[in-house]
């Protein structure tokens, strides 16, 4: 059998898991009792709106998965990489330089790909369900500000990977997997003072009432945020929602405009304490150690693979070559599907945990259940996901989940 019939047939569960996904997503919960639940929180056009925008993304979703794994096929198994890679190499010398055409062309054929599928789900979509502000102009200029952040940023990656793999031979995967967490940790801390603000604007919150009670609740849950922002995303969607972001001197709460103009003060109360509760309870430590773990798994995996005799050949490249990146990420994907419900169970369980901080600290069920309802209408949420679906994939409980979860701690507390 060839690598390429051999590659298609190991492929054929993913392919098969994502469209499974699909149906399930498309179906979602059509239980009786789960539907009456959701009518004495939701009207029956919220209902709607959220199941008809979560099934208008389904199938572009799906495609968008579907086309990636073909041209990664494609670039490995029918030897595309490796004449990218030989017209880099013939064009250029140097590795940064080879590394820069051959991303060039990389990104291009995704680019170029990807387009039509991305104008419509992207674009067209956002338009007409009324959830994307930009116009066209401005949503190619955001793409493209998107595509040249990625083309550096890989680029960066890249040489250094292919640098460390090539200079030290033998344990390159020790010390590649340890630069690039260094890496992901220099980003984590660039985000919000640099990343971001490619994309959108900041401002701090001016002097308020409201500013000194998210900057009191924080003390509470026992995080010492430095400031807040408020990120003008009203010039781009409608959605509304607060975040921590950054490490160190970079950590900051931010608030979207669209939050601030929609939510009560006590709505965005429990919001931002939700998000105090992840620090507190160590979620942001944790999921850094984790990525760590992944990285170095990940490196250790490359490596342990690549010096099985006729992985190589399989292939048709060796770690140290820019071929290698199309295999690399279609690996990537392939363990990243494996650990997908393993990552989403410990998600739901951090989120049920910072749930409890913002109740506790807040004692205010009332405005948690609010914020929840508002949340889902703001951003389309849909109610009656499947409940497979939500056990596999989800990476918060459901809203149900969560007002149901506010109401039991309110009556645990008047007990
Ligand atoms: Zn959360």
């Amino acid at each position: 059998m060839s690598p390429a019939a051999a590659a298609a047939i190991a492929l054929a569960p993913l392919v098969a898991w994502r469209i499974v996904r699909t149906a399930l997503a498309c179906l979602g919960n059509r239980s009786p009792a789960a539907t009456q639940a959701a009518l004495r929180h939701f009207s029956p056009a919220q209902l709607d709106a959220g199941r008809m925008h979560t099934r208008a993304y389904l199938i572009p979703d799906l495609l968008r998965t579907l086309l990636a794994l073909a041209l990664l096929w494609t670039l490995i198994f029918h030897s595309l990489a490796g004449r990218m890679e030989s017209a880099a190499e013939s064009l250029f010398a140097g590795l940064p330089l080879q590394a820069a055409c051959f991303l060039v062309i990389y990104i291009g054929l995704h680019v170029v790909i990807f387009a039509p599928l991305e104008v419509y789900s992207g674009y067209v979509l956002g338009r007409r369900l009324g959830t994307l502000k930009q116009t066209f102009p401005q949503w190619l200029a955001f793409q493209a500000k998107g595509i040249a952040v990625n083309f550096l940023l890989t680029w960066a990656v890249l040489c250094m990977f292919l640098f460390l793999v090539r200079t030290f031979t033998c344990c390159w995967w020790v010390i590649a997997a340890a630069a690039l967490t260094l890496l992901a940790a220099v980003l984590i801390f660039l985000q919000p003072i640099v990343l971001a603000p490619i994309f959108y604007r900041f401002t701090r919150l001016h002097e308020s009432p409201l500013r000194n009670r998210l900057l009191d609740l924080c003390r509470k849950a026992g995080v010492e945020a430095r400031d807040v922002f408020v990120q003008h995303e009203s010039k781009t969607s409608t959605h509304s929602n607060a975040y921590f972001t950054g490490i160190a001197h970079s950590r900051r709460i931010v608030l979207f405009d669209n939050l601030l103009n929609s939510h009560s003060p006590e709505e965005i109360a429990v919001i931002v304490t939700h998000e105090a509760g992840h620090w507190s309870h160590g979620h942001i430590f944790i999921g850094i150690i984790l990525s760590a773990v992944s990285i170095f798994a990940g490196s250790f995996g490359l490596n342990y693979l690549f010096g099985v005799p006729g992985v190589e050949k399989f292939f048709g490249t060796s770690m140290g070559r820019l071929s290698a990146l199309p295999v690399i990420t279609l690996l990537a994907m392939a363990a990243s599907a494996f650990a997908g419900p393993f990552v989403s169970a410990l998600s739901r369980k951090f989120e049920r945990q910072a749930d409890a901080t913002a109740l506790k600290i807040t004692g205010d069920p009332d405005a948690f259940i609010s914020a929840q309802v508002r949340l889902v209408c703001d951003n389309n949420i849909d109610v009656l996901p499947h409940p497979l679906l939500v056990r596999l994939c989800a990476s918060h409980p459901t809203a149900l989940q969560r007002i149901r979860f506010a109401i039991e701690s309110a009556e645990k507390k008047e007990e």
